[in-house]
Order: structure tokens, then sequence, then C-alpha cells
């Protein structure tokens, strides 16, 4: 079976990766990818002399996904956990620590939120209780974060906890993400159980944790940075082609296999193929499926994002800097969203003299970056996290990294859009779908992503 992969982002070459283990030859792979490099949005730059990560420097190791993937590209013992773990949040002039008690800023325990959350206003707190009296929320199969999260607990809650934790992650608002595609488990708690509260449902779905091992925190990463996923992964796949600084035009399938079409004009002719570009490119190239499939590709809207990196002399800090970043409520109306403390968060990036900070900006319907120059984007985020930590002097060393449509949306029933596009796409077997614009943002999910793609491939030829 000869297959082509179309973007060689992690999905791209995680699914290259397993398509190898489930048998197929290396010689029978190609990757097409735009860049001059592999990765997508994983890159490592060096940063001084420290290896920081512009992308993502980080996956969830609660489920084994990212973990099995790296021992299967043979790099399971070099992963690395961050030395700190937990965020502050910036709100009314200073730093608030993140709660306990809550779940991606939902409360889960009432004593605790009453008593820590001191970012919420009193008003804020007994509006959040009235959880416990509301009647149940009456919702679809699927709404928004903010019809159930919001609803229930408040504007405050919502806005300075749960926006900046699950808003952050995705670059969107709550009142535009779906619950089923980006908090699943608070959804599931409020439909299985028949109590009107969001609180006391959350406590009996989550699992009874055990005290007697302490938790490990569930973060990983590498410590060359997350691009030693990506090496690994090109290693492990090695004898496959490798087409860079390649764009695909369309994809075309015939009764004999598939016709992949380049920028320049050329074609190459596969069994399969497997789509692991965004959704908008997967509707450039896709330009003879149903109208509604095409539809459903061009819908899924992208946040662009940008990464700006900072050093600092330690001793110019004058604030204490506690956790692993800070997270920026939208009130605040600042550039930033959030501040990674990246030489705290990573042992092998600190050093006695420099704190280094990985800085975003931007987020869906916050586009002003867009509109800014390089040095003032560097300029106003400096002046804000000199605000923040009480730092009296400028970075000495800075980095800025666009991420144009970087991050998809997912609106609520994007499951069921997916499924559908995928029906139209894969109905002949022939082409299948596969990244982040499907499946979650989330390294992990992306590495499922893939290995479910090429398993769809092996069964097609069975
Ligand atoms: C700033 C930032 C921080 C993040 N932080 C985290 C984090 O800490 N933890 C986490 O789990 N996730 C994080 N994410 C999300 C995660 O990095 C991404 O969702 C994931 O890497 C996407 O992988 P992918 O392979 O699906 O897509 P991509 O990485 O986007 O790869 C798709 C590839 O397709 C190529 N392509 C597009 N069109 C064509 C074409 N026509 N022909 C050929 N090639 C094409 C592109 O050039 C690209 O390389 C972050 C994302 C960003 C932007």
């Amino acid at each position: 079976m000869t297959v082509a992969i179309i973007g060689g982002g992690l999905a791209g070459v995680a699914t290259a990766a397993y398509l190898v283990e489930g048998g197929v030859s290396p010689s029978e792979i190609a990757i097409f990818e735009r860049d001059a490099r592999l990765g997508g949005k994983v890159e490592t730059a060096f940063f001084g002399d420290r290896p920081v990560d512009l992308g993502p420097d980080a996956f969830l190791t609660r489920t084994q996904d990212a973990i099995g993937f790296a021992e299967m590209v043979g790099i399971g013992d070099r992963l690395i956990r961050p030395s700190v773990f937990s965020a502050s949040i910036y709100a009314k002039g200073r730093l608030h620590k993140v709660p306990s008690g809550i779940m991606l800023g939902v409360p889960v325990n009432f004593k605790e939120f009453f008593s820590s959350a001191s970012m919420i206003s009193l008003a804020g707190k007994l509006r959040a209780a009235a959880d416990f009296v509301l009647p149940k929320s009456q919702l679809g199969e699927d709404y928004t974060v903010s019809e159930l999260v919001g609803k229930r607990f408040g504007r405050e809650v919502e806005e300075m906890l749960v926006e900046p934790m699950l808003g952050g992650i995705n670059a969107g608002s709550t009142k535009d993400l779906g619950i089923e595609a980006v908090a699943p488990m608070i959804k599931n708690a409020y439909k299985k159980s028949p109590g009107r509260s969001l609180t006391k449902n959350l406590v009996s779905a989550s699992p009874k944790s055990s005290t007697a091992t302490p938790a490990q925190v569930p973060f990983g990463s590498f410590s060359n940075g997350l691009s030693e996923l990506i090496d690994a992964t090109i290693k492990y796949v090695d004898g496959i082609s490798i087409y860079e600084g390649v764009t695909v035009a369309e994809v075309t399938e015939d009764p004999n296999g598939v016709r992949v079409q380049t920028t320049d004009g050329t074609t190459y002719n596969f069994d399969k193929v497997v789509l692991a570009s965004p959704a908008f490119s997967a509707h450039q190239i896709l330009q003879n499926i149903s109208s509604e499939a095409r539809r459903g590709l061009s819908s899924i809207d992208f946040a662009s994002v940008g990464v700006v990196l900072l050093r600092y002399r330690k001793d110019s800090i004058r604030a204490q800097m506690n956790g692993s970043g800070v997270l920026v409520p939208m009130s605040n109306n600042f550039l930033m969203t959030a501040t990674t403390y990246a030489s705290r968060k990573w042992g092998h990036i600190s050093s006695d003299e420099y704190e280094i900070f990985k800085v975003s900006v931007g987020r869906f319907r916050d586009t002003r970056f867009l509109q800014m120059n390089d040095e003032q984007i560097v300029e106003k985020v400096s002046r804000e996290i000199e605000e923040i930590l009480k730092i009296d002097s400028s970075p000495d060393l800075t980095l800025l990294k666009r991420w144009d449509k970087a991050l998809p949306q997912f609106r609520p029933y994007h499951r069921e859009m997916v499924a559908s596009i995928r029906g139209a796409v894969e109905a002949n077997q022939r082409v299948a779908l596969a990244g982040a614009s499907y499946d979650g943002v989330g390294i992990p999910s992306c590495i499922a992503s893939a290995r479910s793609a090429a398993q769809r491939l092996l069964d097609w030829t069975k």
C-alpha cells in the first residue's frame, strides 16, 4: 500500500509511525509538508543557549497516548516533568493563587473555593453558590461552556476562572466553545446525574482519589524540548520520502487510487492519502467532495496566536513568582493572555542569572496583535509582564513567533459535524482525515487521531 501524508505536523509524522508499526514499508510512505521543516506547531528554538518551545511545551499524561507513542519511537526514557505546576491569576492589580477546590475553573469543593478564591468578590461567590438552588438547567445534546457554567455560577467565575483556564487552552471563549469537545467530563457529569447542582454532580462523578501516593504532575515533555518527539519519530520512520517546502494543491480520487498534485503542477499517484493538514487546507485540497462536507470543513474557525519569549535578569524581578506562570483574564484588557515562567517550569532551561518568560497573545475574536508590528507586540507585553511582576529593567533578549490560524475552535456539535465530514471524505476508503482540527488540539489527541487514521487505512486494505 503506497500512502501520501499531507502535512508534516505531529499528526502527520505520527500517522507515518503508526503505519510503519502496522507493517507498511517506509519506502511506500511519503510526507508532503508546506514548510521547510517538519513539526508544524511543534517547534523548539534556541533562545540564548537554551532550547525553548515556541508552540506546545507540555502534554497531558493522564492518558497513555503521548507516553505510549514516545515509548514506541524510542524516547520513553527521556520524559521529563515540570518542576512547578499550578499557576496564578492576575486580577484587580495583583497576583492571586489559583483557588483550591476547583476543576477547570468550576467549583467542586465549595468550602475550599469560598475561602481561597481571592479574585472573586463576595457577591460573585454568593452568585456561584446559586448552583445549589437553581433548577436543573434544561440543555440540548450539546451547548457552549457558558450556557452551563456561566448560568450556574455567574459571570465572575466564568470570566475569572473558567475562561482563562479552559478558554486559554483553546485560545477561545467560553461563549463559543462547545462543551462536548472541550470539557466532556463536565457535560457528562451534569447529564448523567439527575441532581440540579453541577458542583454536586461533578463530585459524585469524580473517581475517589487515593491519598496513599502523591499524585504525579500530569504533564510531560523532553529535555531538548518537544521537537525531540518529532525528531525521534522521523528516525523511527527512516526510509520514508519527505517532501519539505512542497504545498499540495489538490487531491483527487480515481478508480486506481489517489492523485496528489502540488502547487508547482507535479503529480504523484498513491493508493491512499491521509490529510493531516488543518481543515481550511483540507477544504482547498478536496475540491471533489460533497458541498456539505466542504461547507463543514470551511466552517471550522481558527484562532491566530503569538508567543513572545522574554529574558530578564533575576535580580530585577521584585514580585514573588509562584508556580508555573500567570493566567490573565480578559477583564485586565492586556494584550497577553497568559505567561509561563518557562525557566521555573522546566529545570533544563533554568539559570542562576535569568528568568525566561513565554508570553501568549491573541485568541479568537481578539486579533489586536495582528494589527501590530513585531516591535510593538514585544514592547507591549514587556511592559505588561513588568507591571505584573514588578520588574525594574527591560528584557535583554526577546523573540516573537506568530502562529497564523493555529488553534481550531470547536463549537457545539463539532463531533457530529466531523463524523459527517469523514462520512463523505472517507466513503471510498482512500482518503482519511487526521489532526487537531477534527479530534482535539492537545498533543495526546493529535497522536490518537493519527493512530486511528493509520488503523483505518490498514483496515481498508484487509
Ligand atoms: C502556541 C501554541 C501552544 C500550544 N500549547 C500546547 C500545549 O502546551 N500542549 C498541547 O497538548 N497542545 C498545545 N498546542 C496545540 C498543539 O500544538 C497542536 O494542536 C498540534 O501540534 C497540531 O498538530 P497537527 O499535526 O494536527 O497540526 P499542525 O501542527 O498544524 O500540522 C499541520 C501541517 O500541515 C502543513 N500543511 C498545511 N497545508 C498544507 C498543504 N497544502 N500542503 C502541505 N502541507 C500543508 C502545515 O504547514 C503544518 O506543518 C499549542 C498550540 C500552539 C499554536
